[in-house]
């Protein structure tokens, strides 16, 4: 039988904690060491829908990549059925459910969020991108790619619902991708030799200084730049403890929807 202690310490053998950002709050973050565990659900963040779905299916365990509480989006001071985090902390306590979650260790780690990126979008000779650890870059193999095929080629790959993109007016080539925000890497990027940029949340004057820079830039959503994560921590934790049973949440997906112009 195993517990969320031993659960917890394969997942820091998968990503070490040391690889955290100091401002980021990763493993055990709600729930008991000794709790014992036979069902697992995988889920990109803990929110109410995922909670029920773990109820539902009677796991003992969530792991996820947002921390639930006390990082910088989401800092704890009270504990109250009255707010959302609250009753959403006081809603997996009740339900006797555990949460770890790996967050900036996994972006980092080597076959972490990022490798899983790269590898979603079949990108081949991989390298490093920033100094620290976040990012990759890759080539497209079958490149260079008009900007706008290979946009529509992104959204097929990770099942956005559209991407958001900035022409430099350069074919793809070389490309760098940044799981979830890495905007402040654009640069890096460029710096690299790299001719695009695929992250997320960019904002407008991102767009607008990356043209100038001369590199193109893709914005294919949080969730799917890092969805793809989720079947890495399923199948480490499946591999190593075949007795478990590993269910990836189907509660959780993207919640930005595109109103596309044309579309009827
Ligand atoms: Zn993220």
């Amino acid at each position: 039988m195993q517990t969320v202690e031993t659960i917890e310490n394969r997942l820091f053998q998968l990503a070490p904690k040391a690889g955290a950002m100091d401002w980021d709050n990763v493993g055990l973050l709600v729930g008991d060491p000794a709790q014992a565990v036979t069902r697992v659900l995988v889920a990109l963040d803990i929110t109410e829908p995922v909670v029920r779905e773990a109820i539902s299916l009677g796991a003992q365990l969530i792991v996820a990549h947002h921390p639930v509480m006390n990082c910088t989006w989401l800092p704890v001071q009270t504990l109250r059925e009255d707010t959302p985090q609250g009753h959403l902390l006081r809603s997996l306590v009740r339900s006797d459910i555990s949460a770890i979650c790996m967050h900036t260790n996994l972006d980092v780690a080597s076959g972490g969020v990022n490798d899983a990126l790269l590898d979603a979008l079949k990108l081949v000779d991989p390298g490093p991108l920033a100094p620290d650890g976040l990012g990759r870059v890759g080539t497209v193999p079958d490149g260079p790619l008009p900007l706008g095929e290979y946009a529509k080629r992104v959204s097929e790959q990770l099942h956005c619902n559209g991407v958001r993109y900035a022409d430099a007016g350069i074919p793809v080539h070389r490309v760098a991708v940044g799981g979830g925000a890495c905007a402040e890497y654009a640069a890096e990027a460029r710096s690299l030799g790299c001719d695009t940029f695929v992250t997320a949340d960019l904002k407008y004057h991102d767009f607008l200084n990356a043209v100038p820079q001369g590199i193109n830039l893709i914005d294919a959503g949080h969730f799917p730049t890092e969805n793809v994560v989720c079947a890495v921590l399923i199948k480490t934790l499946q591999d190593t403890f075949p007795d478990l049973t590993i269910q990836k949440s189907t509660s959780l997906e993207e919640v930005i929807q595109y109103d596309v112009k044309g579309d009827s």
